[in-house]
């Protein structure tokens, strides 16, 4: 079924990027074969290629549109253009229609038997489709997606402002810092002995296969991570406040970690946002960029003096004892409270910077403590 499932995707986007080429030389209107074009071409391939009977077509069907929504987002600019799919990479193919789950068994049409299968969870509401995948690593997930009505399961009213950085991974308006325990270890030696090894030699494959595995576990233990505090954050909170990132994300990613982190940010509102609604509350994103750490969050006095090495401080004007990030925090909170108009935000406003109106060096600093946090 991978196989399969693979081979029509390269095969029609083979096809596709042929079709691409010749419409943007020409400049024809139709750049790429739609679903039912490929479906009727897919017809034939199977009497070229009789193995590919094997498989159940409706997967290959939805192989088919999963590559025509790719073209459609690449067209409308939301998305890259498709990639071809090697056997190396992580594997899956997807079952619209008539999979089941009976008893420990998974049971896939063309099969002739079940899979055996630990469910994790208890399945609730009506299955969907299953995605059957295969990680780099050789093991083998089923995901299934179902649909039922969301219990709100919320208790209380509260409002939260957090903080995504660096240093600390989330800080909160409450005075709460998390950080995943995820530890890298030995990741650089690993890489280390994949590039020492022969190229195509066995040797070589038993050392990417540790570093996969290595990859499979860590990154295991931050989406756990990400799942437990975006959970608890949503059932504890109605309204939580984050900065935008889009702000963060102008700023060129030279470093791995601050890569690194940034698709993890990414991950964690993703989740926040899903789980808020799940718990009937709500994410606000501030609507633009405001130097919520150099922002005294007691008296709204904007401390231009701070640098990136000042993790603590003292506002000149009011005096108060101030963490860095708990004071972001504290600040995107009220800023959307004050964007929304809800009372019982603090008194103070805000002044929001525009980028283009900084000088040069307000500019790159403004830019390297968004990075930094
Ligand atoms: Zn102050």
């Amino acid at each position: 079924m991978f196989g399969c499932s693979r081979f029509t995707w390269n095969y029609f986007l083979d096809l596709n990027n042929k079709i691409y080429l010749e419409a943007k030389e020409k400049e024809l209107k139709k750049k790429h074969l739609n679903y039912y074009d490929c479906a009727n071409q897919l017809t034939e391939l199977k009497t070229k290629n009789k193995w590919l009977k094997e498989a159940n077509s409706q997967s290959l069907q939805q192989t088919l549109k999963d590559l025509d929504t790719t073209y459609n987002k690449f067209f409308q600019k939301k998305g890259g253009f498709p990639n071809f799919k090697s056997k190396k990479n992580r594997q899956s193919f997807r079952i619209p229609q008539s999979f089941k789950l009976k008893d420990d068994q998974s049971v896939l049409p063309k099969f002739k038997e079940g899979i055996k299968t630990i469910i994790h969870r208890k399945v609730e509401g009506k299955i969907r489709y299953a995605t059957v995948s295969k990680t780099k690593t050789g093991r083998y997930f089923v995901s299934i997606t179902t649909d039922f009505e969301v219990k709100k399961k919320r208790i209380s009213d509260n409002r939260l402002g957090v903080d995504l950085g660096i240093k600390d991974f989330a800080v909160l308006s409450n005075g709460e810092k998390y950080n995943p325990k995820v530890k890298e270890g030995n990741i650089r030696f690993l890489h280390k002995q994949v590039s020492k090894k022969k190229k195509d030699s066995n040797n070589r494959n038993k050392a990417r296969l540790k570093l996969a595995k290595k990859y499979e576990k860590t990154n295991n233990q931050n989406q756990d991570f990400q799942h437990k505090l975006s959970d608890k954050i949503c059932k504890e909170n109605k309204l939580i406040a984050i900065e935008d990132l889009n702000i963060k994300g102008m700023v060129k990613n030279h470093c791995l970690a601050r890569a690194l982190s940034n698709q993890s940010w990414y991950s964690f509102i993703i989740k926040l946002g899903y789980k808020a609604r799940r718990y009937g509350g709500k994410v606000v994103k501030t609507k633009r960029f405001y130097p919520s750490s150099k922002t005294c969050s007691c008296c709204g006095f904007v401390n231009q003096e701070l640098t990136l090495t000042h993790r603590d401080w003292q506002c000149p004007q009011c005096q108060t004892e101030l963490d860095r990030d708990l004071n972001a925090s504290q600040n995107i909170l009220a800023q959307v409270l004050r964007e929304l108009n809800i009372k019982g935000g603090r008194v103070y406003r805000l002044k929001p910077v525009e980028l283009s109106s900084l000088d040069e060096a307000a500019k790159q600093e403004a830019l390297g403590s968004l990075a930094q946090r």
